[in-house]
């Protein structure tokens, strides 16, 4: 890290509360990290330029406060991945995505879980080590699993939860338990939301989702039975639509789709067979 920090090409990406600098037209990047600040290794391109995050001093590095409007520090600066990561260049939304990942996890594995002793970065940023009893800890990621489920008549199935606005609708999602199979984690959390049976159950794709650590597993999943009912917990609301029924929806302003930064966003598109006919999106849930 000393040597790659002392070359002048090198490109620091500085992250703060769960943002990182710059805008929607690209990342701004600084050529320096102040001392007593952790810095992760996050890379080298094709023209031997390395790049570097900047972590900040862990507790203004760990959360995005997102809207929130009465935050003690103010608006935050910079881009938010998650509202914005669509419009960014695949190498600086791939940059600041896993840059906001380690800064994530730096920033709440402080502590050793084995003997809560102080942990200190290592391995240019992909280790912690615990300075009481020696042990190494690796930056985590949590699988998710989000699904497209289709019925017989090629109709989605889509949902409300109680903690999304009005009229947002996505389609269901959690996270896989311990001990569990993708393909279990799919068929359980769609009958725990909205009591649908999925059968068979195909991989589509992933998207890293750092808020704060997810891996996001797209599948396909074919339904058993027709009617659903919501959990009245996380789901308030629960259906499945037609084509044609979801277009009709979307263009009375009824019912608001994600944002296209989202792997939902992309596996309803795909059951759709393109883009929807609005593709206006708002803050809200992914
Ligand atoms: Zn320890």
């Amino acid at each position: 890290m000393e040597a790659i920090l002392a070359d002048p090409s090198v490109r620091v990406i500085e992250v703060r509360r769960g943002r990182v600098a710059g805008d929607a037209a690209g990342l701004a990047f600084a050529s320096t990290v102040a001392a007593g600040v952790e810095a992760a290794y996050l890379g080298r391109d094709d023209n031997g330029v390395s790049y570097v995050a900047d972590l900040g001093t862990g507790a203004n590095a760990a959360t995005d406060p997102g809207r929130a409007m009465d935050d003690p520090q103010g608006p935050p600066s910079g881009i938010s991945v998650r509202d914005a990561g669509w419009q960014l260049a695949p190498r600086d939304a791939g940059l600041a995505t896993e840059a906001i990942a380690l800064a994530g996890w730096h920033a709440t594995h402080r502590f050793c879980p084995r003997c809560g002793a102080p942990t200190v970065l290592a391995v240019a940023g992909w280790e912690r080590h615990c300075i009481q009893d020696g042990s190494a800890h690796y930056p985590r990621t949590d699988p998710a699993v989000i699904m497209a489920i289709v019925d017989d008549d090629d109709r989605l199935l889509l949902g409300h939860a109680v903690a999304w606005p009005a009229g947002q609708f996505s389609v269901p999602a959690g996270f896989v338990e311990p001990g569990e199979s993708l393909e279990a984690a799919v068929r359980r959390e769609v009958a725990e939301e909205t009591s649908i049976m999925v059968g068979e159950v195909t991989y589509q794709g992933s998207q890293p989702w750092p808020f704060p650590a997810s891996l996001m597993l797209g599948f396909r999943g074919r339904a058993l039975t027709t009617t659903p009912t919501p959990d009245g917990v996380e789901m308030t609301e629960a259906m499945f639509v037609t084509r044609g029924e979801l277009t009709a929806l979307v263009e009375d302003g009824a019912v608001r789709l994600p944002r296209p930064t989202s792997i939902a966003h992309h596996l309803i598109s795909e059951w759709y067979g393109g883009e929807w006919p609005d593709t206006r999106w708002v803050p809200g849930p992914s």
